[in-house]
């Protein structure tokens, strides 16, 4: 596995694939679990070569954020990387992405506030926008023939949706289903942060979640009652803990493909996803999992 630090040095390896080649890309802002892992995984199963990025990527982190303490775990990453079949990570450091004569950023209407007024893009106003751009230069260095993206982020995963149509990016993306530990909590670099106090009670948004998909299947598909479960079911669970402090962010049921806000009676909870994203203590945590899951 090479580990590569330029794009100078990228690109010069990149011409010596073949064209015709198939490439597998992973991008990855590093802290590197099961999850990321999985992604590799499929994607040296599926194709010739699989390169993988690690780069935490200010753009997508306001002041105030945890860029400083985002988990850095450089050796560690690069072993699960080369366990998992990646043949080439790119590692970029200093301003290699991001030189001071930078001055383009990329948006895409899925990720704006107005698309949904309860996502990540509507809390966190420039988190898509730097998403966007990363990833723009990230596919246009890699030229990937298939990229690789976790359900766990699934407004990321409509954001990628987007700019692979409207940008007419020749390649394929491929959402691959949320990795869980034993207990549910859908794996996170950010998971690292929790106290164990915290690690113990995590769980509780996969628990509300199913919570709302059990509701689903017994014949509740009004969104706004729906809602309310999950909000319900977080406020009973955390009423009465002690010394934990928990803020729910919001909860959402959108459209799967286009993340837009549904309302009233759903009409295909097939296509429907519900999303919650709580703080617990000074941990951002998000999961989502389709209203009725139909397997393949
Ligand atoms: P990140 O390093 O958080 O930017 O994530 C890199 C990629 O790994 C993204 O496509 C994520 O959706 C994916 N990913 C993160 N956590 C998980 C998980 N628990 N299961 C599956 N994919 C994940």
């Amino acid at each position: 596995m090479k580990v590569v630090r330029t794009v100078l040095d990228f690109r010069g390896l990149r011409d010596l694939l073949a064209p015709t080649t198939s490439i597998g890309f992973v991008s990855t802002m590093g802290g590197l679990h099961e999850g990321h892992v999985s992604l590799i995984r499929r994607s040296a199963v599926e194709n010739r070569f699989t390169i993988v990025s690690i780069f935490v990527n200010p753009a997508q982190f306001a002041p105030g954020e945890d860029l400083s303490a985002y988990p850095r775990t450089e050796a560690s990453d690069l072993s699960k990387c080369n366990a998992a079949g990646a043949d080439v990570v790119f590692a970029p450091v200093g301003d290699e992405v991001y030189p001071s004569n930078f001055g383009t950023y990329v948006t895409t209407a899925v990720g704006n506030p107005a698309c949904n007024p309860c996502s990540e893009g509507a809390s966190r106003p420039t988190f898509f926008r730097g998403v966007a751009t990363v990833l723009i230069k990230l596919f246009s260095l890699v030229r990937p023939h298939r990229t690789y993206f976790g359900q766990k982020d699934a407004q990321q995963c409509a954001v990628v949706r987007q700019l692979v149509r409207d940008l007419w990016l020749d390649m394929c993306l491929i959402v691959c289903p949320t990795v869980r530990e034993a207990d549910g909590l859908a794996m996170s670099s950010r998971n690292a942060y929790l106290t164990p106090m915290e690690r113990q009670l995590a769980p509780v948004l996969f628990h509300a979640l199913t919570a709302a998909q059990k509701e689903c299947k017994e014949g509740v598909h009004n969104a706004e009652q729906l809602r309310l479960g999950v909000r319900t079911f977080l406020e009973r669970e955390m009423e009465n803990v002690k010394n934990v402090t928990f803020e729910l962010i919001y909860v959402s049921i959108c459209d799967c493909d286009t993340m837009k806000e549904l309302e009233g009676d759903l009409k295909d909870p097939s296509r429907a996803l519900i999303c919650t994203t709580a703080m617990l203590g000074k941990t951002r945590l998000l999961d989502n999992v389709v209203l009725i899951p139909v397997h393949k």
